[in-house]
């Protein structure tokens, strides 16, 4: 792909309200943006999504940073890449740091696009033009009055940040605006074994699924519940690879799985899990970390494959942003989002803006 250096940069964008979930506040969203430059002076661009503090995974934007400079980066300095899918194969000596990795290779993946001019939805085999944009609404959201609003934008469906205890009032709550609404719940693996009765009283209220009702790496207690209840379970913090999506239908511990690139890995590890699911019957969708737009269209790419047959987290810039660092920013309408069909991730970064909320950067060469 005749590399020739790779920039580092951490941004901090401010949020229009705090995200708030039972396990943190984010005021304002800090990200590393990887810029991977090629000798004909193209920009690949890849986002590495991971949090200020460990609450999500136990990967945090100065892990990924360090995990960055002094792992990653080098190999792929050191090495011919002919193609992005080759970079995991390259890292595989690299333990963990997913969204470390996935940021990086996001950036190979748009150069790559750039360079054969072929958009990512295509390098992939994407199927669709636009996707279904789903809202999901933290703990700082009215309920009555947000998801009246989002329902009028044109949001598909409706995923409900809980805390344990008060999830049946937050369901009522958005079953008052429109009884029919597609509703689910994010619980963040926050019920323990415990909790299985109480899990029992929500298979009642015709939710789409539950989304990480146990913590990541439990996958015992996501197939005792899955065999007890009707409502389909969803594993987001547990899927950090495709030997665990492997895992997770082998045992069937869920019905559902969030494809969340950074969580995974990568695209390459996205595509395969999304592939292994597909075969399988089992439908999946599209996570969001409350990312830039960079990561937006990335997300879009790989919505655009076939068996995404569910609307994932996707919403346009201005969902938590006042400002984007990519323009035109992305919006949806009537509750789609068009997929880029420029080459790459088909959307342009604002150098201006990005420069601006930049707060600190490296670059390394060859
Ligand atoms: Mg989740």
């Amino acid at each position: 792909m005749e590399i020739d250096s790779i920039h580092l940069r951490k941004i901090e964008l401010p949020l229009k309200v705090p995200f708030v979930t039972h396990q943190a506040t984010l005021e304002k969203r800090p990200l590393i943006i990887v810029e991977v430059k090629d000798t004909g002076g193209r920009t690949g661009y890849g986002e590495v999504t991971a949090f200020p503090h460990p609450f999500y995974t136990y990967e945090t934007i100065a892990t990924a940073w360090h995990v960055l400079e002094e792992q990653l980066i080098p190999i792929v300095l050191r090495n011919e890449i002919d193609h992005p899918v080759e970079f995991p194969k390259l890292n595989k000596s690299i333990q963990g740091h997913p969204m470390a990795k996935a940021g990086l290779e996001g950036a190979l993946w748009d150069l790559y696009g750039k360079q054969q001019q072929k958009s990512l939805s295509e390098l992939l085999g994407g199927v669709r033009k636009s996707v279904a944009a789903g809202a999901v609404l933290s703990l700082t959201d009215s309920l009555e009055e947000d998801v009246g609003l989002l329902k009028k934008e044109g949001f598909q469906r409706f995923k409900l940040k809980v805390v344990k205890g008060n999830e049946i009032e937050a369901i009522q709550a958005v079953k008052t605006i429109d009884p029919y609404l597609p509703i689910m719940i994010d619980a963040n693996g926050q019920y323990t074994e415990s909790d299985m009765g109480h899990l029992h009283t929500l298979d009642k209220l015709g939710l789409t699924m539950i989304e990480q009702p146990f913590q990541a790496g439990d996958f015992y207690l996501h197939r005792r519940l899955q065999r007890a209840i009707s409502t389909p379970v969803c594993l987001d913090e547990s899927v950090m690879s495709v030997h665990d999506a492997q895992q997770a239908l082998e045992l069937e511990s869920c019905q559902i799985i969030n494809i969340k690139i950074s969580r995974v890995g990568g695209m390459t590890a996205a595509q395969m899990i999304h592939d292994y699911c597909q075969e399988r019957g089992v439908p999946v969708w599209c996570g969001g970390m409350v990312e830039s737009g960079i990561s937006k269209a990335h997300n879009l790419a790989v919505a655009s494959l076939p068996n995404f047959s569910i609307p994932g987290d996707l919403s346009g810039s201005g969902r938590y942003f006042h400002k984007d660092i990519i323009h035109p920013e992305i919006v949806m309408n009537r509750g789609e989002i068009a997929v880029p069909q420029e080459p790459g991730i088909g959307v342009e970064v604002d150098d201006d803006y990005l420069e601006e909320v930049t707060q600190k950067s490296r670059t390394f060469h060859r």
